[in-house]
């Protein structure tokens, strides 16, 4: 994809590296009435004033996080941006603010990185966050992507991870498992082009899941739904590393037990059907795929009316008193202890 000859490629040496950061950024202007001052000084001035400032960040490192050889530099840019939102949403807060950072060997051209930061400007956008600084670097391999995200919520409104009591909901958005089996189809994809280049493949029936793998959504979309029924999470998560380990950090930050209901989990048709195309368990890929931003949280039973029927929120199961421990209630309803089988970047191959 980078080898294309067509395409116009001018070395990053031309630039320079303030002349670089000055090019990326040219087109990014900032709308958030907490940005005081963005790029161009020395550092960036906020003012959240009451608000509580909440600010998250992750590091993405080219062959551990991601493979360019099917992730588009634009959707690269642009999940970089959306898996440290999604963070920022986890604490029932808005996003205001990013920073980005990348350090690039000198096999990337300058049109590489202006696709990465044209992803980067629309998730900007999409989301209404500022751009308000960062930094390019060399590398002398691959590419290294760092973003810092910066949000802002009342104090009464943030929604911790230790805050779920016995008896409360369980709820999830959106629906699970439809990033892990979109990495496996690009994967196996990925197979069949070396052994053939001319094999176009044919990705239109797993459109949804390939998007959910390349182009994920953070669901501020549900921050701002939460708050128009005056629901507030008793506790809440972002589902980066799968259901199970997520469910996890819950009950140990809460120091509760919790009941999770194996029918209830919600599944994509897509991710149905590719399952039992790679002969896996939809469940399992649940509990342990990862990827998928989706927002899990905990409510009082009392606000049950407010969400009920929502077709954005599913109940999948309950919290227990600790001594229970966290369970996977079976279809055949036996029980099943749930383990943090979540994706690990230290784990050897
Ligand atoms: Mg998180």
């Amino acid at each position: 994809m980078l080898e294309d000859k067509n395409k116009e490629r001018t070395s990053l040496e031309t630039l320079g590296e303030f002349g670089l950061i000055e090019h990326l950024t040219q087109h990014f202007t900032t709308k958030q009435p907490t940005t005081i001052k963005g790029i161009g000084d020395d550092a960036a001035v906020l003012d959240f004033k009451k608000k509580k400032t909440v600010l998250s960040t992750d590091l993405l490192v080219e062959g551990v996080h991601f493979d360019l050889s099917y992730m588009p530099l634009k959707h690269l840019g642009y999940k970089a941006v959306m898996v440290n939102l999604s963070d920022i949403y986890a604490m029932n807060a808005m996003a205001t603010q990013i920073t980005v950072s990348i350090a690039v060997s000198n096999r990337f051209p300058l049109e590489a990185l202006e696709e990465l930061y044209a992803g980067i400007q629309l998730a900007c956008t999409t989301y209404g966050v500022d751009m308000i600084g960062g930094d390019t670097t060399s590398s002398k391999t691959g590419m290294l992507i760092s973003v810092t995200a910066l949000g802002e919520a009342s104090e009464e409104n943030l929604a911790y991870r230790s805050g779920a009591k016995e008896n409360d909901l369980l709820v999830v958005t959106g629906d699970l498992g439809g990033a892990y089996m979109g990495l496996q189809v690009l994967e196996r994809e990925k197979e069949v082009f070396k052994v053939n280049p001319n094999n176009q493949p044919d990705l239109e029936p797993y459109a949804y899941i390939v998007e959910r793998q390349l182009k994920p959504e953070a669901r501020k979309d549900i921050v701002e739904l939460l708050a128009k029924l005056k629901v507030k999470p008793t506790s809440m998560i972002d589902i980066s590393d799968g259901l199970s380990s997520e469910i996890l950090h819950l009950c140990k930050n809460s120091e509760v037990g919790c009941a999770l209901y194996e029918n209830k989990i919600p599944l994509d048709p897509t991710v149905i059907s590719t399952c039992e195309e790679f002969k896996m368990d939809g469940t399992m890929i649940a509990l342990s795929g990862g990827e998928d931003y989706e927002l899990l949280f905990t409510i009082d039973q009392a606000d049950f009316p407010k969400i009920k029927g929502n077709p954005n929120l599913t109940v999948i199961g309950h919290m227990t008193d600790k001594s229970q421990g966290a369970n996977l209630v079976t279809r055949a309803e036996t029980l099943i202890p749930l383990k943090a089988q979540g994706w690990n970047s230290f784990q050897t191959e």
